[in-house]
Order: structure tokens, then C-alpha cells, then sequence
């Protein structure tokens, strides 16, 4: 199996004193599609920024398919594809001019880079957009314009910083096309994420950050084990008794919803037939919290509870 990525004891400290990573190790095979899961501040976007180059590590190595960073920057750089939070492309270009222009600073000829361009636009459905001012674009066809210019230099690993924060689930499930396509056309992807369907949908190993370390690093499938107990709000056709309440063990949020704590082993059509026994009818269902959120909240305290202990024997 070829390693695409292996990040070893990497450290970095900002100038102001923040210790951003505490010596991070982590290896990403060629071919995956890896998430970096982490609450806010935990170093996802210092990691990403130093594999791509633009943040310098204060200590530590970076190898990104065999090659170092600190001895082969030009080289690392080559293999790799960013794809960053904010769209950082000019608004007042082109698609087809904003991915040639690309290319050109990689050193591809332009008659290639055309060539290039063509390809990616159309595996990214902006074909027909090539000639239209990128500040028209959708939201979603900007996104993708962020990608298909990130594969302007054909990366063997493409770094996607949260490339669904905020749109619409439709918009998000035509990303994960995407992002799977480009995987299967044989490029290795990471990309950080707060949503665990995410992670869920594309991948298979995950890594999670906190305080600048990775503090678990497993199969999507383990992770979700780890989560027994999903809350549930349920917005009903009319105000519920006290007895469905005390049937399901139920409070009232708001006007006809209730909110109750399913576990994993009980099936939700169990519910579903409950709260149907009872005359009542479910409009719709959601999720109470995000799930990662209370993984994450879950997953720190127990390491810090365990660090306490530790510091305690
Ligand atoms: P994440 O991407 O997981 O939200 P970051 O890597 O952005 O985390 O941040 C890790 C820590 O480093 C945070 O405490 C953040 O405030 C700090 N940090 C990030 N960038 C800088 C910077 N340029 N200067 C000083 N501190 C920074």
C-alpha cells in the first residue's frame, strides 16, 4: 500500500505563543478519502496550512508520497490540490480564465491547460459557465470552481477545508458526488468536516483533533459505535397527552413537537407505531443535535477526565 501522507511529530507554536499542534503523527493511505474531524480551534485548518505549504511547522516532518517537505517543498507542493473555506478566486474572471491561469502556474503549456480546463469544468458541470463572470455563479458552482482549480496541477492529494460548511443538503449531496468521482478517478482526498453524515457518506478511516492532537484515529464504523444514544424531535399533528408523553418518555419542546432520547438498539418504527397507536400523526423528524458535536463534547471530556486521572496516579 502506498502512504500518501505521514505527518510525524509535527509541532507548531504562532508567534504569539498559541501551541496550535503538540506533535502530531498521522498517515493517510494513497486512494482514501480520510476526514479530519475536530471541534473549532483544534488545528485542522494549521495542519492543512502547513501540508499545503502556507504556514511553516515549527518542528516535525510532513511526507506527502515519500517526499519531504522540508527537503522537497517544490515537489510536496506539486502533489498537492487545496481547496480552502473562502472562495479566493477573482470574481471578475472567467471560469475557463480563472483554471488556465491556474495551470500557468504550475508551468503547463497553455494548449494543455485548456485541454485541462475543459476536462475538469466538465466533470464539475460548469461546462457551460466557462465564459460566465464567476461572481454569477451559484454557491454550489463556486465551490466547484474552487475544486476544479484545485485540479488544475492533476494533485495526487486533494485537501478539502469543510467543503460543505453551510449549503443546502442538496448542494452537499451533489458535492459528495463529486468528491467521489474525483476519488474514484484515482485522487487521495482529505477533508475536515462538522458533519458526520459526511464523513459518514465518503469515508472510511477518520481522525479526530483536539488541542492540537489527535486523540482518536479509527474506522468511521467504530466511531459511530462509540454513539448509543441519539435525541430525536418529533413535530406532531396536534398537542400531545400526558400519556404519549409518558409512553415515550417525552417532553414537549414547543407547540406539537416533543423531544425524546432514542437508543440505538431500539428501532425507531417502534416509535413511529407509539406515537400512530395513539391517534397522533408525525409531520416530520430531526435530529436534535448535531451528532458530531456531542461526539466531540463527548470524546474531549473523556480525554480530559483521563488526563486527570493520568496527572492524579
Ligand atoms: P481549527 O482549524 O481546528 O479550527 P486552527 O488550526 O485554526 O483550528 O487553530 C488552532 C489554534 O491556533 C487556535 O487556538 C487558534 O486560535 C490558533 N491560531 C490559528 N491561527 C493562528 C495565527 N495565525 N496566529 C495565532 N494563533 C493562531
Amino acid at each position: 500500500m502506498t502512504t500518501a501522507l505521514k505527518v510525524s511529530n509535527l509541532k507548531k507554536t504562532y508567534k504569539n505563543g498559541t501551541v496550535a499542534l503538540k506533535g502530531l503523527d498521522l498517515t493517510v493511505q494513497s486512494g482514501e478519502i480520510f476526514a479530519l474531524l475536530g471541534p473549532n480551534g483544534a488545528g485542522k485548518s494549521t495542519l492543512i496550512g502547513i501540508i499545503s505549504s502556507l504556514v511553516n511547522a515549527t518542528s516535525g516532518d510532513v511526507e506527502v508520497y515519500g517526499d519531504c517537505l522540508t527537503k522537497q517543498r517544490n515537489k510536496v507542493k506539486s502533489h498537492i490540490g487545496l481547496v480552502p473555506q473562502e472562495f479566493n478566486f477573482n470574481m471578475f474572471e472567467k471560469p475557463m480564465d480563472i483554471l488556465v491561469n491556474q495551470a500557468g502556474y504550475y508551468g503547463v503549456p497553455r494548449k494543455a491547460a485548456i485541454e485541462r480546463a475543459e476536462k475538469y469544468l466538465k466533470q464539475l458541470q460548469l461546462w457551460d459557465k466557462k465564459e460566465t463572470i464567476s461572481r454569477s455563479l451559484s454557491g454550489g458552482m463556486k465551490r466547484r470552481l474552487m475544486i476544479a482549480r484545485a485540479m488544475m496541477n492533476e494533485p495526487k492529494l486533494l485537501i478539502l477545508d469543510e467543503p460543505t460548511a453551510g449549503v443546502d443538503i442538496e448542494i452537499r449531496r451533489s458535492m459528495w458526488e463529486f468528491v467521489q468521482q474525483i476519488s474514484d478517478a484515482g485522487t487521495t482526498i482529505i477533508l475536515t468536516t462538522h458533519y458526520l453524515e459526511e464523513a459518514e457518506q465518503l469515508c472510511k478511516n477518520i481522525a479526530i483533533i483536539n488541542h492540537g492532537e489527535i486523540i482518536k484515529n479509527t474506522t468511521i464504523k467504530q466511531l459511530l459505535s462509540t454513539l448509543d444514544i441519539e435525541t430525536f424531535i418529533f413535530d406532531l399533528d396536534k398537542n400531545p397527552s400526558e400519556e404519549l408523553l409518558k409512553l415515550l418518555d417525552a417532553e414537549i419542546t414547543e407547540d406539537n413537537s416533543i423531544q425524546l432520547d432514542v437508543h440505538k438498539s431500539k428501532a425507531l418504527n417502534d416509535v413511529f407505531k407509539s406515537i400512530d397507536g395513539l391517534g397522533y400523526k408525525v409531520l416530520s423528524m430531526r435530529n436534535k443535535v448535531n451528532r458530531l458535536e456531542e461526539l466531540f463534547y463527548k470524546m474531549t471530556h473523556k480525554s480530559e477526565d483521563q488526563k486527570e486521572m493520568e496527572n492524579q496516579s
